[in-house]
């Protein structure tokens, strides 16, 4: 059998954030809002920093603003929660996202029911979860939502089709099943307690694996020609010939090299769903502040 489409999430999501900057600028040329994210971030988590420094220039790079809040790993909920409810009240923010983890000492579910749902562009406020398991529109969580563009360019029509989504965290794993679900697929959940793992992938025309194992789900367990899409991003220590030691790279949860054989269409790791999470942010804060003004979101050139 050939080997697997590779699925460019990169080159996706770089045609995906041209669009939104020329969606951006039809705005502002019709008088629109300039869309505003602001990113919160609490602590010094290494990784953390690294994501809001490049969530922060992908805003500037679309057009939109990016508002950055820097607080102190000794931050307690009450100074948090009013940050966040400043926010809420700013008209030049349309985009609220707090990073997370936060630190020890403050209760995340809290914090993201402060936000206010019609700027939660993570999608993870309570108001928006329940609308997307009603299947009604609302801000869906950004990796989710970039899974599903990478199926529609892939496959098209997913009406009928088998999935699987591996993992039912709340940011991953339940939302892309109600996404698969709004898109007529015939889903099934599965996690650490599900019984014939194997097989029920084995059955999966598509393969969503968001567990955070690297390399778990093995080339025996894809049923020959799925599109396979791998959330995964694991950091492990790098064992090709002449690696130097203490080198690391990042694998999926997805044993790429095997899966490439039998699988249709793959992402790869880095390269694949990464990319797209980003992306969605930028599409989330657009929709957001167009429905926040109540004008239509720009069509794409
Ligand atoms: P969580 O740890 O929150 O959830 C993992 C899920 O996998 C749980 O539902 C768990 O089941 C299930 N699971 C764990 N071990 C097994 C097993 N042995 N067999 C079957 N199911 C298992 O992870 P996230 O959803 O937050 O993230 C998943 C992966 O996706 C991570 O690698 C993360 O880094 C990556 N990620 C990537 C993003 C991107 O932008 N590309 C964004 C977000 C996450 P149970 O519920 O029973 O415990």
């Amino acid at each position: 059998m050939s080997q697997a489409r590779i699925i460019d999430g990169k080159a996706f999501a770089e045609r995906l954030r041209a669009r939104l900057k020329g969606q951006v600028e039809d705005l502002a040329r019709r008088h629109g809002p300039v869309p505003g994210l602001a990113v919160v971030l609490v602590g010094e988590d290494p990784a953390s920093q690294v994501y809001v420094r490049s969530k922060g220039r992908a805003t500037v790079e679309a057009g939109m603003r990016s508002f950055e809040h820097r607080l102190p790993e000794s931050t307690d909920q009450a100074t948090l929660l009013a940050v966040i409810d400043r926010l809420n009240r700013d008209p030049e923010v349309h985009g609220i996202l707090v990073q997370l983890p936060l630190p020890r000492g403050i209760d995340a579910g809290a914090v993201i029911e402060a936000i206010d749902p019609a700027k939660d562009v993570d999608g993870f406020h309570p108001y928006n979860a329940g609308r997307l398991a009603l299947g009604l529109p609302g801000l869906v969580p950004c990796t989710p939502l970039g899974c599903l563009m990478l199926l529609r360019d892939v496959l098209g029509d997913l009406s009928g089709r088998r999935a699987l989504v591996l993992g039912r965290s709340t940011i991953v794993g339940r939302p892309m099943a109600q996404l698969l679900l709004g898109a007529d697929c015939t889903v099934t959940i599965a996690h650490s307690r599900t019984r014939d793992l194997v097989e029920e992938c084995r059955r999966a025309e598509i393969l969503v694996a968001a567990v955070g194992r690297p390399g778990m789900v093995r080339g025996d367990w894809i049923r020959p020609g799925a599109t396979v899409i791998d959330v995964g991003i694991n950091r492990v220590a790098a064992k090709e010939p002449g690696d130097e030691p203490g080198k690391t790279r990042l694998v999926g949860d997805v044993d790429f090299a095997e899966a490439v054989e039998v699988a249709g269409a793959i992402t790869p790791v880095p390269g694949g769903v990464g990319p797209m999470t980003i992306a969605c942010l930028l599409h989330n804060t657009l929709h957001a502040a167009c429905a926040i003004h109540g004008v239509p979101v720009p069509e794409a050139a």
